[in-house]
């Protein structure tokens, strides 16, 4: 597919350790000849860390593994972008994914809750600590001082390992900040903006930049989007407080979608990435709204997966067959998107 924008990246999960190998193949031979110039890995804490070592997550990459896959990417002058997720996502189902990603659970049950990284080390950090089950995940209370602290040390060692300017840093499908007795005094969309701009200026600190998923800055209500790809929690307003530094990845993976979202984007002066997923022509359909909105903000394209990184690999490189339920037609999506 033709698109005008000068970005063009894939979201890969990051591979279990044992696939590493097959990911920079489809790097190498897969990826790169299709033009894709950049790639970005969902770590959350699946990293391990040096300066701390207890927030490491389920069967984390080495520092060697990195600079294997930052080696394939330099080859073909790919940026190669750790994304963390650093306000909800910190918990989730099952403690050894398969597929490497702790998924959500939208039960308020007190299921499992397998805390990632962070919380598991530090659950003081949790926004609701007392709370036994939670729907779908855990955030981080985004007035502990400390977290902050933890948190700058994780991105500066990201950011190191993978020699990047850039960091993602998540904050997409937040449903339970403001609710500890310190953060229910501040509106929410002020409390959401405030942390965010926070990251954002530790991070130009060290001459860097930050991108964030864009699903908390528009409403449920405006847009008519769901629940997931937009807010109901009072959080839209942060539209206009964050900082016009920050790109924002704007995902959307349903059908029969007006995509408010990039003129709204647009309006506030932010710069956009179009992020669809598996349905070929849901994805068809965002891409060519965003290319009639586009008002100069869209970057580009950002295709995610969501799926076991080595399994689609292997499908993508070898026809291999795929245990995933979506792995395939995300590789299907893919070959036409690329
Ligand atoms: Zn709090």
């Amino acid at each position: 597919m033709k698109l005008p924008w000068k970005t063009k990246g894939v979201l890969l999960t990051a591979p279990l350790t044992e696939d590493v190998d097959d990911v920079i193949k489809l790097i190498d031979e897969y990826l790169a000849p299709r033009g894709v110039n950049m790639i970005m890995l969902q770590i959350r804490y699946r990293y391990q860390f040096r300066r701390h070592p207890e927030c490491c997550g389920y069967d984390p990459l080495s520092e060697k593994d990195v600079k294997r896959i930052l080696a394939v990417c330099k080859k073909h002058n790919m940026a190669l972008i750790p994304k963390i997720n650093l306000c909800d996502h910190q918990s989730g189902l099952p403690a050894n994914p398969t597929d490497g990603i702790l998924h959500g659970h939208t039960s308020e049950e007190p299921l499992p809750d397998i805390k990632d990284g962070l919380l598991r080390a530090y659950p003081e950090f949790d926004e609701l600590q007392n709370e036994p089950g939670v729907f779908y995940s855990r955030s981080i209370c985004l007035s502990n001082a400390v977290a902050k602290i933890i948190i700058f040390e994780l991105i500066d060692e990201m950011m190191e390992a993978f020699e990047t300017d850039t960091i993602h840093i998540g904050c997409d499908e937040v449903f339970h900040i403001g609710k500890c007795p310190k953060c229910s005094k501040v509106p929410k969309a002020k409390l959401y903006a405030d942390w965010v701009n926070s990251i954002n200026e530790h991070v130009q600190s060290r001459g860097g930049k930050i991108m964030m998923w864009g699903d908390r800055l528009t409403s449920v209500k405006y847009t008519g989007y769901n629940s997931w790809e937009s807010s109901e929690i009072g959080t839209e307003a942060a539209i206009d407080m964050i900082s016009k530094d920050v790109l924002i990845c704007d995902w959307h993976y349903e059908a029969d979608q007006k995509f408010l979202s990039v003129d709204l984007l647009a309006k506030a002066g932010l710069k956009m990435l179009v992020c669809p997923w598996k349905e070929i022509d849901n994805a068809k359909r965002f891409i060519d709204y965003a290319v009639e909105h586009d008002q100069g903000h869209i970057e580009g394209l950002l295709a995610t997966t969501w799926c076991n990184a080595g399994e689609l690999a292997r499908k993508l490189l070898y026809n291999a067959p795929c245990k995933g339920a979506n792995t395939e037609k995300i590789a299907n999506t893919l070959n036409e998107l690329l």
